[in-house]
C-alpha cells in the first residue's frame, strides 16, 4: 500500500517540478480582479432572492421609520435605537423585529398570511448574513428567541383568521382533457402550429420537462435525439445542463442530470416519437438555427409549398404560453394549467399507475421529497378513495357496486382487474447511468 501512495505522490511531484518553470506555469491559475471576484460571489445569490431581499428590508425601513417618527413625537412604547445599523447586536435585532414581525402590514393596513410573515423574517435573516455580514442566526441563536417566538405567533394568527397564501399553482392535465383537446382539433398534427404545440404538451409530458428555461434551452439533434435500442426505435432526452435545482453548491449536492427513453406506443397519432419525426422533417432544410423549436408559417401559401417553419427560434414568451393557449378556450376559471402542468401531470400520472416514487423521480429528475407536490389526485383518485374508506379497503371500484357476500375467487378477480392498468407501462431502469426507459405495451 505505502509503496502505492509512494509512487502516486511521485507521480504528482514530477508533475510539479516540471510545471515550475515559468513558461509551464505561468497560466495554470486563474488570475481574478477584484471586481471578477466580487462578481463571482454576487452570482451565487439567485436574482430572486436578492429580489425578495430588498423587498423584505424596504419594508423593514418604512417600518422602523415610521415607530421612530412616533418616538420622538412622544410615543413612550417603544424603545429608541440611536445607534447605527451597522452597530445593532445580537439584543437590538431581537426586540426590533420582535416588534416588527407583530405589526408589519400590507399598504392597504391588512396582515400577511403565514407564509409572507415567514419570507419576510427570512429575507431579513440574509440581510443580516449577507448584507450586513453579521454572526447572527435568527432561527437558531438564543439571542434572538423573542423575534422567533413572535414569528410564531403572527404566522398562527394570520392563519386562524383565514389569511391563507394564494396559490397559483399550475394543476395536472387530466386525461379527459388531454382526449377532448384531441377530438376538439386543439392537439393534432395537421397544420405548422398545431404540431408544434402538439410537439411541446408531448415532449413536456413524456419528458417531465420544466417550463421556461428548459423547454426554451432544447437545441435540435442535441438534448433530443432518435436511437435505435434492441430494435426499438427511442426518443431520448438526455438532460444536459444545471438546473435550478441541480445547481450542485453548498446547500445542493449535485444531482445527476437525468436521461429518459420515450417509446412508440400503440396509437401512433398520438406517440411522441412519431410526432417528432414528423416535425423534424419539416424542418428548413439548411437551417442555421440551433433551437429545436421554430417559428412556424401562417400563410396558407407557403404551407401548401411544403414550407411549414422558417429559419428563426420561436420566442420564450410564446413557447411559455403555450399549454395555456391550448387549454383556455376548454376550460373554466377554477383550474390553472401552464407548462408547469404537463410536469406534473408526468408525475401524477405515474403516481396513478403504480410507480414508485423513486421511480417516478427518475423521470423527473426530482432529487427529494419536492415530488410530493407534483404528484396530484384527480377526481378519479377521489372518487378511489371513498369507495375504498367506504368498502372497508378494498382498492377497486368494482367492489361496492357488488353484494356484500362475495367468494375469495371473485374478490381475487377484482384484484385482478385493479392491477391491470399498472401492467400496461413497463420502466426499465438502469441505475449504472440514471437511465429510464418507459415502454408502453
Ligand atoms: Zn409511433
Amino acid at each position: 500500500m505505502e509503496d502505492d501512495l509512494d509512487l502516486v505522490l511521485r507521480y504528482f511531484e514530477s508533475k510539479e517540478s516540471a510545471a515550475t518553470n515559468p513558461a509551464a506555469g505561468s497560466d495554470r491559475f486563474a488570475t481574478l480582479s477584484t471586481d471578477e471576484i466580487q462578481g463571482k460571489l454576487d452570482a451565487a445569490i439567485p436574482p430572486n432572492t436578492r429580489r425578495k431581499e430588498l423587498w423584505a428590508v424596504r419594508i423593514f425601513d418604512q417600518w422602523f421609520e415610521q415607530r421612530h417618527n412616533r418616538i420622538l413625537h412622544g410615543d413612550t412604547t417603544g424603545l429608541l435605537v440611536l445607534k447605527e445599523r451597522h452597530e445593532w447586536n445580537a439584543c437590538d435585532w431581537n426586540y426590533l423585529l420582535k416588534m416588527f414581525i407583530l405589526e408589519v402590514r400590507k399598504v392597504d393596513g391588512t396582515k400577511y398570511n403565514a407564509t409572507t410573515l415567514r419570507d419576510i423574517f427570512s429575507m431579513m435573516q440574509h440581510y443580516l448574513q449577507y448584507t450586513l455580514k453579521k454572526e447572527l442566526n435568527l432561527w437558531k441563536d438564543a439571542a434572538c428567541r423573542d423575534a422567533r417566538m413572535a414569528l410564531d405567533a403572527a404566522m398562527k394568527e394570520a392563519t386562524r383568521e383565514g389569511l391563507v397564501p394564494g396559490t397559483n399553482a399550475s394543476s395536472p392535465i387530466p386525461a379527459t382533457l388531454e382526449e377532448e383537446l384531441w377530438q376538439k382539433g386543439r392537439l393534432a398534427t395537421t397544420s405548422p402550429k398545431l404540431l408544434l404545440f402538439t410537439l411541446v404538451f408531448y415532449l413536456g409530458k413524456q419528458f417531465a420537462l420544466r417550463g421556461g428555461t428548459e423547454l426554451h434551452g432544447l437545441r435540435y439533434s442535441c438534448e433530443i435525439q432518435l436511437q435505435h435500442e434492441d430494435g426499438q426505435e427511442l426518443l431520448v432526452y438526455c438532460e444536459n445542463r444545471a438546473t435550478k435545482t441541480k445547481n450542485a453548491g453548498i446547500k445542493r449536492r449535485f444531482v445527476p442530470l437525468k436521461t429518459v427513453k420515450a417509446s412508440h406506443t400503440a396509437d401512433h397519432d398520438r406517440c411522441l416519437p412519431c410526432i417528432y419525426k414528423l416535425y423534424v422533417d419539416k424542418r428548413p432544410e439548411n437551417c442555421t438555427v440551433q433551437n429545436l423549436f421554430l417559428v412556424w408559417m401562417r400563410s396558407d401559401a407557403s404551407i401548401q409549398q411544403g414550407r411549414w417553419y422558417q429559419n428563426a427560434p420561436v420566442g420564450r414568451h410564446s413557447l411559455d404560453g403555450i399549454v395555456r393557449e391550448l387549454t383556455a378556450p376548454l376550460t373554466g376559471v377554477t383550474e390553472r394549467y401552464t407548462n408547469q402542468s404537463l410536469r406534473k401531470t408526468c408525475a401524477s400520472t405515474l403516481h396513478r399507475a403504480g410507480f414508485a416514487r423513486e421511480d417516478i423521480a427518475r423521470v423527473t429528475g426530482h432529487s427529494s421529497t419536492a415530488i410530493e407536490r407534483y404528484i396530484q389526485f384527480d377526481v378519479q383518485d377521489h372518487v378511489k378513495v371513498s369507495h375504498a374508506l367506504q368498502s372497508g379497503g378494498q382498492s377497486s371500484s368494482l367492489s361496492i357496486d357488488t353484494e356484500p357476500e362475495r367468494s375469495v375467487e371473485a374478490m381475487e378477480q377484482s384484484n385482478v382487474v385493479t392491477a391491470n392498468p399498472a401492467k400496461k407501462m413497463r420502466l426499465n431502469i438502469n441505475g449504472n447511468t440514471n437511465t429510464v426507459e418507459i415502454v408502453f405495451e
